[in-house]
């Protein structure tokens, strides 16, 4: 019994240790053969690039951020009364296109206390389009523009599509005043809604994952756009906030976790 004890004892001094000395990284399992990041890669470059490239917040405080990428879409205002509701402040990394589609959902989301980011023009993987500044032009600088259409300033957060950045781009951002802002927990609920034509099932694989990895600072990656609609996305949403709220979790912008201005003081002028 005593050496039982003492293994556990011992157990618990190095998680305890672990959790103030462990680098960012994922949390959740990888979804294989679907495109995504390697956690190995997600986990390297948070490393190098300490600073400009996020994976969750850098302490121990029992915040947290939701965030929902590809929107806005004719799902969005659902989430959008729903926080509302809830009082609950997201970061969303939208797409130019959509943007474009859906200028007063845009102005809505910020108007209530949102936080904005880019997430692309339409969604390619950006590490593939070095050639020419192109992955800049023609898709980040230009959803930058959209933003800067629709709500009068360019955010200073973006996130690349399947979270595919190389070295020398997240090196150019650097540059750029901006930040990458990856994620710790992926609730993979575009896999799970995938997978769950029935929109209760979906919502409880969702929230399972997120209850299983959520941790203080955790940036939480979900979607308010694509797949066959985000039904499940919105109903898990609505069920966890007032459970992890009870747990003592404060529900906060990536921008504020990270302690970073959400816009670019001076936008570059328009060309
Ligand atoms: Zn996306």
């Amino acid at each position: 019994m005593k050496k039982i004890s003492r293994i556990v004892m011992g157990l618990l001094v190095s998680v305890g240790m672990a959790n103030a000395q462990t680098p960012p990284r994922l949390r959740t399992p990888f979804v294989e053969n679907w495109g995504q990041i390697p956690p190995a890669v997600l986990d390297r470059q948070a490393k190098e690039f300490a600073g400009t490239y996020f994976l969750e917040g850098p302490g121990d405080r029992k915040e947290i951020a939701f965030t929902y990428d590809d929107g806005p879409s004719l799902d969005t205002p659902a989430l959008l009364d729903l926080l509302k509701k809830e009082n609950v402040k997201v970061t969303f990394f939208w797409q130019g296109s959509q943007i474009e589609q859906f200028p007063e959902t845009v102005r809505r989301a910020l108007a209530e206390g949102h936080t904005l980011a880019n997430h692309s023009y339409n969604h390619p993987d950006l590490s593939k389009l070095e050639d020419g500044g192109v992955w800049w032009q023609d898709q980040l600088e230009k959803t930058q523009q959209a933003y800067q259409k629709v709500v009068g300033f360019q955010p200073t957060m973006m996130r690349p599509p399947y979270g595919f950045l190389n070295d020398s781009q997240i090196k150019s951002l650097q540059g750029k005043g901006m930040k990458a802002i990856l994620w710790s927990v992926d609730s993979a609920d575009w896999f799970h809604t995938h997978q769950n034509k029935m929109d209760e099932l979906a919502s409880n694989a969702i929230e399972n994952v997120i209850r299983q990895y959520i941790h203080p600072e955790a940036i939480v990656l979900m979607h308010d756009s694509g797949g066959r609609g985000r039904k499940p996305t919105i109903l898990a949403t609505s069920r966890l906030i007032p459970e992890l709220k009870k747990q003592g979790y404060q529900f906060t912008t990536v921008d504020k976790l990270l302690n970073i201005p959400a816009k670019l003081a001076s936008a570059p002028a328009a060309k």
